[in-house]
């Protein structure tokens, strides 16, 4: 146990994955602030480190555990030091984990993060815990959240998930989906716009099958219609969208509400119907893409990006140019493409199908990144003239050069002309060059919402 009183101890935490990994991270973060405990950039000199896991990775414990072993030899040091393994791998690996890493403290899956306070004392005392699970009366508990950010909040509608795609781990290590009643969702985005945030980003991982819970027939076309009409509420982001659930009512309110940012995330996963059924999507390409015209049409310049899975068991030469076609007349602004790997205890591993060798997975992963580049800065030109507001979120290497977010999500470099900007404020550009990932832009106004330098890392906790 510590002799170091708290309010001089330090923690560090590694975050791997998915924006809830990076919620559940601020919820940590906010609970060891709560008790004096300050954030460190270095490792070395922290009485608490935590690995906040994600099994999307490939080889997610092996890698896990090969990181749990650097941290433990820094108790050779400071023997005082806890160290807790966080995120899915961690409730996928629960006690085992305790019996494998000697020097491992605790593991907390991620519907026992609002729990560590708790959990810290416990160890602080020398019981070495393992909290993994979905406890039936878990609260959302989070009043402390220390935000990432003093002007872009994540909020959670829903937590886990129903579906049961065949390749995904997430109903095993998040558990069953939950919902939050839509007053707890409207009070913590009231709160974050009286602080002074701008954008606000609802999360689930399938946001758009949030219903009110008990009796209610509230949906999230609800949902969206309430949050976007809340006065200040200048951009509203909703991320990750199941296409099978996205309503003619929610497309409507896409269209309706301007404050919500063109820029939806679309997982298709493949272009082929018959590899669609494999990983048990439940919907065809067809339904998707007249989903796709359906926003098209509510809203111009809405920018589109997907997840797609390459190599998945069973998928042969024709899906796959089924899936380039996809690519090639959806023409997203972004895509996030990855060779398949199985994950333990999911269905799609079984598959009495033929399994595409990882060479003819990397050749067709290739054919996909090649043609989504050139869209890409065939998208990104046709942007050069247009003017855009930019919320500014980042410094450049040098004094000449800013960045910021347009609303439909592109990275837009900018010269602040000699007048830094204040990150959290917005300013309009207009775009002068499409680069491969990002654009060039001047500034045309001066911001229009002044707002207070991001404070470092950490240091803001929020009630
Ligand atoms: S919808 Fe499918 S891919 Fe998304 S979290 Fe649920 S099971 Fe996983």
């Amino acid at each position: 146990m510590s002799s170091e009183p708290l309010s001089s101890q330090k923690y560090f935490i590694e975050t791997w994955g998915c924006q809830m990994n990076e919620l559940d991270t601020q919820r940590m973060a906010g609970q060891l602030m709560q008790q004096g405990i300050l954030p460190t950039d270095d490792p070395t000199e922290a009485s608490v480190i935590l690995l906040n896991s994600c099994s999307v990775r490939e080889k997610a414990a092996q890698k896990a555990y090969s990181r749990l072993g650097i941290y433990r030899r820094y108790k050779e040091k400071r023997p005082e030091l806890l160290i807790g393994f966080c995120g899915c791998v961690a409730q996928q690996e629960g006690e085992k984990a305790l019996r494998r890493v000697p020097d491992l403290d605790f593991v907390v899956g991620p519907a026992r993060v609002g729990e560590l306070t708790d959990i810290l004392a416990r160890s602080r005392s020398g019981e070495r815990v393992a909290a993994t699970g979905f406890p039936e009366d878990r609260d959302f508990d989070l009043d402390t959240i220390s935000r990432e950010s003093s002007y872009k909040g994540m909020v959670t509608l829903i937590e886990g998930c129903n579906k049961k795609c065949t390749f995904c781990i997430v109903p095993y290590t998040r558990g069953p989906e939950r919902c939050r009643p839509l007053a707890h969702i409207v009070e913590e985005v009231r709160h974050l716009l009286r602080l002074g945030f701008v954008e606000i980003e609802l999360l689930g991982q399938t946001v758009n099958h949030w219903r009110e819970p008990g009796e209610s027939d509230l949906d999230f076309a609800d949902l969206l219609d309430t949050v976007a009409s809340l006065p200040g509420l200048q951009r509203l982001r909703f991320i990750t969208s199941y296409p099978r659930d996205f309503s003619p009512r929610m497309v409507a309110q896409v269209g309706k509400h301007q404050n919500i940012c063109p820029y939806i995330h679309l997982p298709v996963q493949s272009g082929s119907n018959r590899v669609l059924k494999l990983m048990g999507r439940g919907y065809e390409v067809e339904s998707y893409y007249d989903l796709v015209d359906q926003l098209r049409a509510v809203r111009s310049g809405l920018a589109l990006s997907t997840d797609l899975i390459v190599g998945f068991p069973g998928e042969t030469e024709a899906d796959h140019q089924l899936t380039l076609d996809l690519v090639e007349r959806v023409r997203y602004a972004q895509i996030f493409a990855f060779k398949y790997s199985p994950r333990p205890g999911t269905p799609a591993p079984r598959l009495k199908v033929e399994i595409p060798s990882d060479e003819v997975a990397s050749r067709r992963l290739q054919e996909i990144f090649r043609l989504q580049e050139s869209i890409q800065l065939e998208l990104n030109r046709e942007l050069v003239g247009e003017e855009h507001e930019l919320l500014v979120t980042g410094w450049g290497k040098t004094a000449d050069s800013q960045q910021g977010r347009t609303t439909c999500h592109r990275i837009v470099h900018f010269d602040p002309q000699g007048v830094p900007v204040p990150l959290g404020s917005t300013v309009r550009v207009r775009i002068d060059e499409a680069l491969q990932h990002s654009l060039r832009g001047s500034r045309i106004d001066q911001p229009a919402h002044p707002a207070e330098p991001a404070p470092p890392r950490g240091l803001r906790v929020v009630g």
